[in-house]
């Protein structure tokens, strides 16, 4: 079942290489690092910020029916209650006579501890919620929460977004931002955090036509990950069957991928009726209500929630771009990133290091990183260089050689088939600019097509 290379990643490799290479370091190292909050790196920042910018892009930007918003990160304290935070967001701990080490009930296949073969105590059920205060006093007048997810903001701003952008049902309301979860048990690097990111939206919908826009989600998010590169095989919906709901939920599927671990949520989709509107309406004393303009009639929305982490998603896209062969008799590793992701697009690389090489090169690399971020290499021999840029997943190299002084063209590598084609300078930028257009890698479209390319 699973792809050439889920057998050749490891989430070993995946470390390494995020450490060695500037992805992902862990959070405060120098000190011993702090459990489960981690660092992005030079090239982990890009990686992130494409990711979220593509969703961005895709979800908001290219759409009529999404808005976008940014909302704070602490909020009333009432809006915890009133979500059910500070009831339900539980995890049965068990905590081992023994040796003390803790752990979540609902994990253990057995009564006792894994560590040591310990006696537990009996299950108390812990807040994942991160306390803070608010103000000088620390009493429980202050006491104020980390969000534990970014969806409160759009429900609390419902009325505030319907009167300033006038938006008509169907519509959405979306954001990426910060989340922190005190979970119990962490671990797979970037898989479970206490303080992560997510791509959330809240999609309003008539009472009635949740099932459709429900089905519709969960396709669209699912396409999604595949346009943006991630492979069939890699990614399985999950339904919720009915005992797992909350008791409010209409309906509720994960799109899951398969990692080095095994399978694991990537999104949530959930139908969650008028539930949210509902609880702050009787909360606050505001009426959340919809003033449908074309049947005159004053109701709540029903809502739509798909709701993917960021972090997980880098590591995803990690792991399914991840892949080993051989070039040129020697090993290497890439990372077959979609271009649209890919933290650096190309590379410039001056065959020699001296004039009038140099300036030529030069000004090539300068001339592409005003649309792009792109590399300026020449130390070593080309072979590692290309080797470096493989691994980062850097889509294209271009190389300056004697040969582009007198003739005014370079080589351009592509990355995945390793094919070399030579075109003009001034072709450069439009058909770097035609590759990186965000194309579907879907098997074949990424093999070089040198007649378009002699073409551009
Ligand atoms: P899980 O069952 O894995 O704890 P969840 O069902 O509690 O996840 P949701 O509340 O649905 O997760 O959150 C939506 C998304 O936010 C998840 O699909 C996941 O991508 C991300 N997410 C949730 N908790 C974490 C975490 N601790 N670290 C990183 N990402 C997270």
């Amino acid at each position: 079942m699973a792809e050439a290379n889920l057998n050749k990643v490891t989430m070993d490799k995946i470390v390494s290489l995020c450490r060695r290479r500037g992805f992902v370091f862990q959070s405060s190292e120098i000190y011993g690092g702090l459990a489960s909050c981690w660092d992005f790196g030079p090239l982990g920042v890009e990686l992130k910020r494409n990711i979220k910018d593509a969703w961005w892009k895709d979800m908001v930007q290219s759409r009529d029916d999404m808005v976008g918003i940014e909302t704070s990160i602490l909020m009333h304290p009432q809006v915890w209650v009133a979500s059910g935070h500070i009831k339900n967001f539980h995890d049965p701990l068990v905590e081992c006579k023994a040796c003390q080490k803790r752990w979540r009930a609902d994990e253990l296949t057995e009564q006792k501890c894994p560590a040591c073969g310990g006696e537990l105590t009996d299950p108390r059920q812990f807040n994942m919620m991160f306390k803070t205060f608010m103000g000088p006093v620390e009493d429980t007048a202050a006491v104020v929460y980390l969000r534990p997810e970014t969806a409160q903001g759009m429900f609390v701003n419902f009325q505030n977004v319907v009167t300033s952008s006038r938006k008509k049902l169907p519509f959405g309301i979306a954001q990426t931002g910060r989340s922190f979860r005190n979970e119990i048990t962490t671990g797979n690097f970037i898989f479970r955090d206490r303080e992560f990111e997510q791509m959330e939206i809240e999609y309003f919908v008539k009472p009635g036509t949740q099932e459709k826009w429900f089905e519709y989600w969960v396709n669209e998010r699912f396409n999604w990950y595949l346009k943006m590169g991630i492979k069939k095989e890699h990614l399985m919906l999950r339904q919720h069957c009915k005992e797992e709901l909350a008791h409010y939920a209409l309906a509720c599927s994960d799109i899951q991928f398969l990692f080095p671990m095994g399978w694991g949520e990537l999104e949530g989709v959930a139908s969650r009726g008028d539930y949210d509107l509902t609880q702050h309406s009787n909360a606050s004393g505001k009426t959340l209500n919809y003033n449908d303009d074309e049947t005159k009639e004053h109701y709540l929305p029903y809502v739509i929630e798909p709701s993917a982490g960021v972090d997980r998603g880098v590591l995803a896209f990690l792991c399914d771009a991840y892949d080993e062969d051989t070039a040129d008799g020697e090993e290497r590793v890439i990372l077959r990133f979609n271009p649209r992701i890919a933290p650096v697009k190309a590379a410039i690389l001056p065959l020699s290091k001296k004039e009038p090489l140099a300036s030529l090169a030069r000004s090539i690399f300068n001339d592409l990183r005003s649309n792009w971020v792109v590399q300026y290499d020449d130390t070593q021999s080309i072979g590692r260089r290309y080797r470096r840029q493989d691994e980062i997943g850097t889509p294209f190299c271009v190389t300056v050689d004697f040969q582009s002084i007198e003739d005014n063209q370079v080589t351009v590598r592509e990355r995945d088939s390793m094919t070399q084609i030579r075109i003009p300078i001034s072709a450069l930028k439009a058909t770097l600019a035609a590759k990186l257009a965000g194309e579907p890698i879907t098997e074949g479209s990424v093999a070089w097509k040198s007649g378009e390319i002699a073409q551009a």
